[in-house]
């Protein structure tokens, strides 16, 4: 499939340590086409930091 270079490298941090604990991608223009570009993705991740699962943010800042 051909690539446009939209896609947008977050970081997953913990909202209770702050800790990054994953990377991922987001479709940028995937998400402005379906009109959530402003929204915050919220994954539900184990926080190696907490040792439990936590709400993760996502986050542009990568450490
Ligand atoms: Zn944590």
């Amino acid at each position: 499939m051909a690539k446009k270079g939209a896609r947008e490298i977050v970081a997953l941090i913990c909202s209770v340590c702050k800790n990054q604990n994953y990377i991922t991608e987001r479709n940028k223009v995937n998400m402005e086409l379906k009109g959530k570009k402003d929204s915050k993705l919220e994954l539900k991740k184990y926080c190696h930091n907490c040792r439990k699962v936590q709400i993760h943010k996502e986050s542009s800042k990568l450490k």
